[in-house]
């Protein structure tokens, strides 16, 4: 039987409705794959948290285009003013491969991406409840290729015996990835043609 999909993005609205009416504005580690990834995401939570980025993504190959993604990151929150800390994990694709290598000739979003969810959304979620953050969640859903009932499902189920709470997401509706894209064209913002691993390479082909 198939099972039933939550709509993360209703699920988000009733959060930040709550964060509203208890007056709260707390801390959140939010994973970032990308500047245009970032965009719109950012512009729907900004108001709601103290946000800090975590930058932890080893899947991404090769190393230049690790570090492009990196600075157009910072330069796009340059561009709007944003103060925000960006935490860098170290870069180390030979070792994150190694998990992935056996999902090799899969299609995107089988499960070499399910296990990358979990191997980058897990260090974010450790790291989140070691440093005190009172939430943890990622931008990843903006993406068209990106499931998010794989992302939700792997963020809710890592941080359950946490103490730090996931922040359900499914920031492509209500045309989300379009809008993001609009702030990609306006700031003329690197927009990489495929996802990130050396697979996704020859799997995906994203035109703009
Ligand atoms: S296609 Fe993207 S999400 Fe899937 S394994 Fe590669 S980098 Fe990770």
């Amino acid at each position: 039987m198939e099972e039933t999909k939550i709509n993360y993005q209703k699920e988000q609205e009733k959060l930040l409705k709550k964060l509203v009416e208890s007056n709260n504005k707390p801390t959140l580690l939010l994973h970032v794959c990308c500047g245009p990834c970032f965009t719109y995401p950012y512009e729907i939570i900004k108001d709601y948290f103290k946000i800090t980025i975590i930058y932890n993504n080893s899947n991404i190959y090769p190393e230049e285009e690790y570090h492009r993604r990196l600075n157009e990151l910072k330069g796009y929150l340059k561009a709007i003013s944003a103060d925000i800390e960006v935490i860098e994990f170290p870069y180390d694709n030979l070792t994150y491969n190694k998990d992935l290598e056996p999902f090799a000739d899969q299609r995107e979003g089988m499960d070499r991406c399910r296990l990358c969810f979990r191997k980058r959304l897990g260090q974010a979620i450790d790291y989140a409840e070691e440093h005190g953050f009172d939430f943890v969640g990622t931008v990843m859903s903006i993406s068209r290729f990106k499931n998010s009932q794989d992302l939700n499902k792997i963020g809710f189920e890592l941080s359950q015996d946490k103490k730090v709470q996931w922040l359900p997401a499914d920031f492509k509706k209500n045309g989300g990835y379009e809008k993001s894209l609009d702030i990609v064209r306006k700031y003329g913002l690197y927009f990489q043609h495929y996802c990130g691993c050396k697979f996704s390479i020859r799997t995906t082909k994203v035109e703009l």
